[in-house]
């Protein structure tokens, strides 16, 4: 059963086909990797399963609801989130405030003028627990603005991890990172993730990150899926290979 299943999406931009009928099943507890050359559709599918955009055509269906056009925070409600440079905005916050207001935004209590006291102390209870998990305790009175970029990355994922999601997109999760840092946020994601019984749909370019945490990838080639498998079966597949790889790796 999948847990995630868009159907046939299209999604165009002024007459430009940036998602030209794209399927993809993502099954309960997979790390599944969406992989595709620049421009291929990859952030477009992520918006339009996080209720982002609505497609033109095309279902997007999440733990067998129909979730095409929701709204973002009602998708994050019933377990879907994303965690895309979400810290940025709270440049001068704490960590662990940015965590708290983002617990709040996710439960719908973000605007709300009078709240009981006991919700804030739960959110507050929540993003600790996410700090613990991310293992960022320690930087929980650091501004957010003074993170170094490996320790803004992991609270990207507890901000979307406050959520408390069945399954967590993640939109190039390494980009910027150093070679070593990006060793370090592979082996991070896989053991906590992996702890955590998620399931991950994530976009990645390194290839040697993708095969370290893939357990089956969709390559996207210009608004469609070129191809679908294991690691190993994308790696055999020769339109691939023909595509992206020159024909050689
Ligand atoms: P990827 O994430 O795979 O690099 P994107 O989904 O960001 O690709 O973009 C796919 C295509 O759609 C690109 O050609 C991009 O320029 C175009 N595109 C994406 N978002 C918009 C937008 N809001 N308006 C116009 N064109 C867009
Ligand atoms: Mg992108």
């Amino acid at each position: 059963m999948a847990l995630l299943a868009v159907e046939e999406v299209q999604k165009s931009f002024q007459g430009f086909l940036a998602l030209a009928g794209v399927s993809l099943k993502v099954s309960q507890g997979s790390f599944h990797a969406l992989v595709g050359p620049n421009g291929a559709g990859k952030t477009t599918l992520f918006n339009v399963i996080t209720g982002r955009l609505t497609p033109d055509r095309g279902r997007v269906r999440f733990r067998e609801q129909d979730i095409t056009g929701w709204p973002t925070p009602k998708v994050a409600r019933l377990g879907l989130a994303i965690a895309f440079q979400r810290a940025q905005p709270f440049a001068s916050m704490t960590v662990l405030e940015a965590l708290t207001l983002a617990r709040l935004g996710y439960t719908g209590q973000t605007f709300r003028l009078f709240r009981p006291l006991a919700s804030f102390a739960q959110a507050l209870d929540k993003a600790q627990e996410a700090l613990g998990k991310v293992g960022l305790e320690a930087q929980a009175r650091r501004p957010v603005g003074e993170l170094p970029l490996g320790d803004l990355k992991r609270l990207d994922v507890a901000m979307a991890l406050v959520a408390e999601p069945q399954l967590l997109l993640l939109d190039e999760p390494l980009a910027g990172l150093s070679r070593a840092e990006r060793h370090r946020m592979v082996a991070f994601i896989n053991d906590l993730l992996r702890r955590e019984g998620m399931t991950l749909l994530f976009t990645e370019h390194d290839t040697e990150a993708v095969l370290a945490l893939a357990d089956r990838i969709t390559v996207l080639h210009q608004g469609r899926v070129l191809a679908e498998g294991t690691p190993e079966e994308i790696r055999g597949n020769a339109q691939v290979r023909a595509a992206f790889l020159g024909g050689g790796a």
